[in-house]
């Protein structure tokens, strides 16, 4: 496994690999690895010759500055959990070579960003979407592993990729959980112990959404769940939105859409948690 810090570094790495049309499968992630991070490596392990993982925190996708400085850093224990599976370079840059002068790009995600994440993270979308270009463009993947853990992340970024005609096939992966199903993510290594025994509320929730669907009607399935959050001594429900799948716009009746997700965020504590549902498709 090689490790790059430089741009320059992996482009001459890779060089041979575009010259020779080896197929390369990219994992773009922030560090903090745990097996949700894995399975999107051994996915992509399995389906090309080369597997590149860029480990980058990003500024620009952070819309709170104490949520990028408290995010989990640990390059030490990332490299090594990435020499037990099929990872072939590592790219691993500083800010300063990603970002060497401010930019300034805009997206448009239509309504896409307007909802969920988009409405209570303002700009993060077009931060992650100015990264993940840059990383395409440095990389240039034959396919690129992006977990449905990060439901609305995956449509605008398959927005992103048929809009700007970029050459890759975007792969997406399922969610790994806990045992008690929380869905893995590196922010759950920020959560103190009784915050940690409450954070299934969000899978539970979701879970619950999947087996009232069709029955309950989804104004009353909210009050359900709300009501729920606010008698819990622990967590807070940021929202709580059932959508269509490809358009993410609220539905408020079953029929009116045959392809749904229930899609949650909520607070314990300080840390904010994601997580969301297939209800059918
Ligand atoms: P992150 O490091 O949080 O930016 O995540 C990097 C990639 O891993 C993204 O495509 C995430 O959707 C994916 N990911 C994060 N958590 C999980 C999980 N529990 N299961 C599957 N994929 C995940």
């Amino acid at each position: 496994m090689q490790v790059a810090e430089k741009i320059s570094e992996i482009r001459s790495l890779l060089s041979n690999h575009w010259a020779n049309s080896v197929s390369i499968g990219f994992v773009p992630t922030m560090g903090a690895l745990h097996e949700g991070h894995l399975s999107l490596l051994k996915n992509a392990g399995k389906e090309n010759e080369i597997v590149v993982c860029s480990i980058f925190v990003n500024p620009i996708q952070f819309n709170r500055n104490e949520d990028y400085r408290s995010y989990p850093r640990d390059i030490r224990k990332d490299l090594k959990l990435l020499e037990g599976v099929k990872c072939d370079i590592v790219f691993h840059p500083t800010e300063e070579e990603m970002y060497p002068e401010p930019l300034e790009k805009q997206y448009d995600f239509g309504d896409l960003d307007k909802v969920m994440e988009g409405k209570f993270r303002p700009g993060h979308f077009n931060g992650v979407a100015v990264v993940v270009n840059r990383l395409f463009d440095i990389v240039k993947p034959t396919r690129a592993y992006f977990g449905l853990k990060d439901f609305q992340q995956l449509v605008i970024i398959h927005k992103l990729v048929r809009d700007y005609k970029i050459p890759v096939e975007i792969v997406p992966c399922t969610t790994i959980r806990e045992e008690d199903g929380l869905a893995m993510s590196s922010r759950n290594k920020l959560l103190g112990k009784n915050e940690r025994k409450h954070a299934p509320l969000l899978y539970k929730t979701l879970k619950m959404a999947k087996v009232q669907s069709g029955y309950m009607p989804i104004a009353q399935l909210k009050k359900t769940i709300e009501d729920t959050f606010r008698r819990d001594k622990v967590m807070k429900l940021e929202y709580f939105e059932i959508v269509d799948m490809l358009t993410l716009k609220p539905i408020n009746l079953w029929s009116e859409s045959n392809q749904v997700v229930a899609c949650i965020a909520a607070w314990a504590g300080n840390v904010r948690l994601i997580d969301n549902h297939v209800i059918y498709s």
